[in-house]
């Protein structure tokens, strides 16, 4: 199908985005890599009055590092945060292999995978685990979203309908740390059924000062582990305890069940991927990669 009639708004800048979404409101969509968007105009599932192109905004490129938290804007696009991470955050980088394909993932944009709140994509759960942030940016002011603040239900966040995401943040895992991520999917590049990452860190005793363990696909929202975190920290990190924590979080988790799969399969396979993550993370910790 063709998608429904629309005002195709370039905007040059990122107060340019702004002002557009001011003068339109809720009628307004952000049109960053087209990925997601572009298919459900197609489908007719989103029948915005205007689209705000944001891919002229040059001030929207480019990302940063400064003291441990990385600055990704609103135009980077999924590959290219793939290529910097292998190097510097490499639970990013394999998250990112994950994400459909590589001609998807280069012109995907990183922000805009964040804000869609897939419930089963990968990125928005990584923001979780690495205590994320995403900066909103409206007429007259911005303010930044915490990960924990963001994710309200499938395909909605506390983003206003007026407001421009120019940027996410990232903080990198502690020195020393830990990852592991892994998912199931039916095909490679389709969205997961399950998916769970995790971030370790010990103290010089062995125990574990520092725990991340989040989940996809299992619900409306992506999903920081509570239960799973409080059974590791300051605990030794011993193959029973990771086996534990990993069962206590699954438990903690409400999937639903769909043609694709159940929600009891969904619950096993989380149980199941968290300790093999947790073990992953035990295994890479202190070790330089
Ligand atoms: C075949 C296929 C397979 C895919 N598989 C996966 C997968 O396995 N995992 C996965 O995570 N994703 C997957 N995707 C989705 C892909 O990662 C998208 O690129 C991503 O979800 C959206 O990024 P985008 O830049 O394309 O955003 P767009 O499609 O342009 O926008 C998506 C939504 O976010 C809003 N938005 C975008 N940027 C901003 C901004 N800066 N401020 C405010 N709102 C904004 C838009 O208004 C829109 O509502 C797949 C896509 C396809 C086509």
């Amino acid at each position: 199908m063709k998608p429904p009639p629309f005002e195709y708004v370039a905007a040059s800048s990122a107060a340019d985005a702004v002002e557009a979404l001011r003068r339109h409101g809720d009628d307004a969509k952000v049109l960053a890599g087209g990925q997601s968007l572009i298919p459900m105009l197609a489908l007719r599932l989103a029948r915005p009055a205007a689209l705000v192109d944001i891919n002229g905004c040059g001030d929207l490129e480019g990302m940063a590092e400064s003291r441990g938290v990385l600055t990704v804007n609103a135009l980077v696009r999924q590959r290219a945060l793939e290529r910097w991470a292998r190097e510097r955050a490499p639970l990013l980088a394999e998250a990112l292999r994950w994400v459909a394909h590589p001609p998807i993932r280069n012109r995907g944009t990183v922000v805009g995978s964040v804000v869609h709140a897939d419930p089963a994509s990968e990125l928005p759960a990584l923001l979780l685990c690495l205590d994320g942030e995403v900066v909103a940016r409206r007429r007259g002011g911005e303010r930044v979203i915490s990960a924990g603040q963001l994710y309200l239900a499938p395909l909605t966040t506390s983003l206003e309908s007026d407001e421009l995401a120019t940027a996410v943040h990232f903080t990198l895992p502690p020195a020393g740390a830990g990852w592991g991520f892994a998912e199931v999917t039916r095909r490679h590049g389709d969205f997961a059924l399950v998916g769970c990452a995790a971030v370790l860190a010990l103290d010089g005793g062995g125990a574990v000062s520092h725990a991340r363990l989040g989940f996809f696909g299992v619900g409306g929202t992506p999903v920081r582990s509570g239960p799973g975190e409080a059974a590791l920290l300051g605990e030794k990190a011993t193959a029973a305890r990771l086996g534990e924590a990993a069962k206590a979080a699954a438990a903690a988790l409400r999937p639903d069940g769909d043609l694709h799969a159940t929600a009891e399969y969904r619950s096993s396979v989380a149980a199941t991927l968290a300790e093999r993550v947790l073990t992953a993370a035990l295994e890479r910790c202190g070790k330089t990669e």
